[in-house]
């Protein structure tokens, strides 16, 4: 199977992803704040992501999926502030519901989810590190800064120019307006002398009471827990500036080695044209979509239809769409399973696992080749129709439908569907105005308990390749 192939924000260049070490990639996910419920942007990225690791595995590696919860930053406190409870209380509410979420889109969970609350100590010691080795500085207020200018590659991921670094710093911390505190515009907080608003949100340090600052955390737990596979460092298109630059200032000042190899961002999903937010009514979580009718795995198509690095406009329509794709997916699914008496959950297990199957008729490599070229999802899910629409699993013998059903379903698992959440449409068809008027009079003879005009209609609508399938309600016509 080829390599995944991903376009690395880094150099601008596609690269076939390899390990530094070994079989095992090491993946960083930068993960939610965990304030409020994360709404279906969070989550494009966050699919994205998920899909990269699929596919990292379907290609043969191991990855060592590590995302962080941001359980502690303005948000978090100023929500556990408005409601009056604690900041751990806020935020494990949040991270359930999110773990929830995820679980219903059927995200792999990371193997490592570490919260920033808990790596003060190694925050602590690499500001230490930097303080000493020059490239940090601590105001009186307590507060710790990195000095943008004491190293030559800032700016070397989002190729922002000096001037421009020192108009877009961005931070929205109370002690980043205290200007007058810095050397320079450019420099930002690492570390947060305590203030009133963080009521008993605070930790002692070498430099007094304080928290810190967001682009901390990343450096200090993506090197505890990859130190030896920086490999894919990822998160949404936002994040490249200024928190990813500035995790890679902090770590490679304080550690002298190079950081994460393959940095890759998700473009962001406008919702009906434009931002989302709650004051215009287009701001949209998991739970208001499933509200709406739509199992998860339809919004999982949704999100995940665009190609990870261009801007995707949702809207609700695109939910019919996706619906509709997704059921012609598990028909094949569930055809094909049956012609090979394989069953889906042992199959995708057994992919997921990373055993090792022959293609030999290469049936769905067009798809494979689309996905593994930097997730091309839109072109791969065009190649599966096109096999779809030629390949009937009926006229398969066992061995040949075992072949076909491996690796359709290698697509799927790195896809994400959760095929058991869809339910198949029928077809639909169109019906002569002759035969609905015959189905209708017989329905009515019926409710008038007119018997013997309602068995002789069903009998003549059957002659014609007709039977109606009675509800409650009313009826179905279905061609015999
Ligand atoms: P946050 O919880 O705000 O830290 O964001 C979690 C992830 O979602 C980060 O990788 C963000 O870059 C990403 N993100 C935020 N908004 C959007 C959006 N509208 N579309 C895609 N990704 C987003
Ligand atoms: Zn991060």
């Amino acid at each position: 199977m080829s390599d995944v192939v991903l376009h690395n924000t880094l150099t601008r260049e596609a690269e076939p992803i390899q390990p530094v070490k070994g079989k095992t990639i090491g993946m960083y996910c930068c993960g939610p704040t965990v304030y409020a419920q994360a709404h279906i942007g969070n989550f494009r990225t966050f699919l994205s992501q998920d899909v990269m690791r699929r596919a990292l595995q379907v290609a043969g590696y191991k990855v060592l999926h590590v995302r962080n919860l941001t359980d502690v930053d303005d948000k978090t406190i100023q929500r556990s502030r408005e409601e009056g409870k604690s900041l751990a209380e806020v935020t494990e509410h949040w991270t359930r519901v999110f773990r929830e979420d995820c679980q219903r889109f059927n995200m792999l969970s990371p193997q490592i989810e570490p919260k920033a609350t808990e790596h003060i100590q190694e925050q602590i010691d690499m500001m230490s590190a930097l303080l000493e080795k020059g490239f940090a500085y601590a105001t009186e207020d307590g507060s710790v800064y990195f000095k943008v200018s004491s190293f030559d590659e800032y700016g070397k991921l989002s190729r922002l120019k000096e001037r421009e670094l020192t108009t877009t710093v961005a931070d929205n911390s109370p002690n980043d307006s205290d200007e007058y505190e810095r050397d320079s515009m450019a420099d930002f907080v690492m570390w947060k002398s305590r203030k009133p608003d963080d009521g008993d949100v605070y930790w002692d340090s070498p430099w007094g009471e304080g928290r810190p600052g967001w682009h901390l955390e990343c450096s200090a737990m993506a090197m505890k827990y990859l130190g030896k596979n920086l490999d894919i460092h990822s998160g949404g298109e936002d994040l490249i500036f200024p928190h990813h630059e500035n995790e890679i200032a902090q770590s490679e000042c304080s550690c002298d080695t190079a950081f994460f190899r393959y940095w890759i961002h998700c473009a962001h999903l406008l919702v009906e044209g434009g931002k989302m937010s709650k004051s215009l009514n287009n701001f949209y979580t998991l739970a208001d979509i499933e509200a709406k009718g739509f199992p998860p795995v339809t919004l999982r198509y949704a999100l995940t239809a665009g190609a990870y690095r261009q801007t995707i406009n949702f809207t609700l329509d695109s939910l019919h769409a996706a619906q509709s794709a997704l059921s012609r997916l598990k028909k094949f699914s569930d055809e094909i399973l049956e012609a090979s008496g394989l069953k889906r959950s042992a199959l995708l297990k057994a992919i997921e696992k990373g055993q090792r199957f022959d293609d030999p008729w290469g049936a769905f490599e067009m798809g494979w080749k689309e996905l593994s070229d930097d997730l091309n999802i839109p072109s791969a899910l065009g190649a599966i129709f096109t096999v779809l629409k030629r390949l009937k699993p009926a006229e398969l013998d066992e061995a040949e439908a075992v072949v076909v059903a491996v690796a359709f379903h290698k697509l799927i698992f790195s896809l994400g569907y959760d095929l058991d959440q869809v339910v198949v449409e029928k077809p639909k068809v169109d019906i002569p105005d002759a035969i609905q008027a015959l189905a209708q009079q017989r329905w009515d003879a019926k409710q008038s308990k007119d018997w013997d005009t309602a068995d002789r209609l069903r009998q003549e609508l059957q002659e014609q390749g007709w039977k109606a399938l009675d509800s409650k309600d009313g009826f179905e016509l279905e061609p015999i």
